[in-house]
């Protein structure tokens, strides 16, 4: 583990509020426990459970969204964050992250961005270059600190309706000269359908925007053709996929993002065993190793490249 800690690594498949630290949902459900908005101790049973099913993972999220989901909070999390990915040597990070609108607090899709790039440049551990044009870092002259890439992809809810899906790729063509690179299309796979989406998923792509898609998480071989025909330009965890659409997926070369512990956790593979990234890898098939939600699902990305090493060495 010592080595896969200390090689620099890529983490392009991580949601910012699934990985936040146990101690700081910790500390935010004690605050709004004190302010009666919460029980404190109903929280902490569930953020301690090891039940992580996909089915309870939703619900989770929600809870989790009503701890962190104010400005400042969201300005909080995002530094400690990208810091904890520092600390373990990840040089090239891509957040992603759903822009939530709660007109009760006066948060609007682009103020939650902004609270997250203020967690950005909060950042003091390393150096962050957030820019595509590398014109855009938290550095001093002469700075001797470690540099790390950060960009970010913007999520698409499947609760949402078009016209949200909408406005967040327009929010991320806003956001461009900041760091933001594309878009995801995330949240539980059997809520909403893919035609809800396509336009706003469309348009991101004509106007140049990278789209990566939550694909394959459970058996809707329907959906995944039509995922997989869409070409995007990458897809998280191809799970569920049948003969036919592993062919396919294989033949137009869509790189995977792998999320072991997080497909064991939620039992959407039984055992790594049979992880299909054993044979991804074995065929070349493009792939990247990435956390997913390392504080929900308790893991780090050295954890998932030791984890990868000992699966692909078993055969
Ligand atoms: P956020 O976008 O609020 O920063 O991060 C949490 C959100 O990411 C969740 O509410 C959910 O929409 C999405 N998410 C996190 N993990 C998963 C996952 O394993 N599968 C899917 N489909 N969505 C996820």
């Amino acid at each position: 583990l010592e080595w896969c800690v200390s090689v620099p690594k890529v983490e392009l498949h991580a949601h910012l509020n699934g990985s936040v630290r146990n101690s700081t949902l910790f500390e935010l459900a004690r605050v709004l426990g004190d302010k009666g908005v919460i029980v404190f101790s109903d929280v902490e049973n569930v953020i301690m459970k090891d039940d992580r099913t996909l089915h309870k993972v939703f619900k989770l999220f929600d809870l989790i969204h009503i701890l962190t989901t104010d400005h400042s909070t969201v300005t909080r999390i995002t530094k400690e964050v990208i810091e904890d990915f520092a600390a373990e040597n990840v040089v090239y990070l891509e957040l992603r992250t759903t822009p939530k609108r709660n007109d009760s607090i006066g948060m609007s899709k682009r103020s939650y961005m902004d609270a997250v790039m203020e967690g950005l440049r909060a950042v003091s551990s390393v150096d962050v270059d957030y820019s595509p044009a590398g014109l855009k870092t938290n550095t001093f002259n002469g700075s001797t600190r470690k540099k790390m890439y950060v960009r970010f992809l913007l999520s698409i809810d499947r609760r949402e309706s078009t016209e949200a899906a909408m406005e967040t790729v327009k929010l991320a063509l806003e956001m461009r000269d900041l760091g933001v690179v594309g878009i995801d299309l995330s949240g539980n796979p059997i809520v909403g359908n893919w035609s809800t989406f396509l336009p706003a998923l469309k348009f991101a792509k004509e106007q140049g925007l990278y789209i990566t898609l939550h694909c394959g998480e459970v058996p809707n071989q329907e959906e995944i053709k039509a995922m997989i025909d869409f070409l995007p330009h990458r897809i998280g965890h191809a799970c569920c996929f049948d003969e036919e659409n592993w062919r396919k997926l294989k033949s137009a070369k869509i790189p995977v993002e792998i999320c072991l512990t997080s497909n064991i956790r939620t039992e959407t593979i039984s055992s790594i065993d049979i992880h299909h990234f054993v044979d991804l890898y074995k065929a070349k098939h493009p792939l990247v190793l990435c956390t997913d939600d390392s504080g929900v699902f308790s893991t780090s990305l050295s954890r998932e490249y030791n984890l990868a090493s000992s699966s692909s060495r078993k055969d």
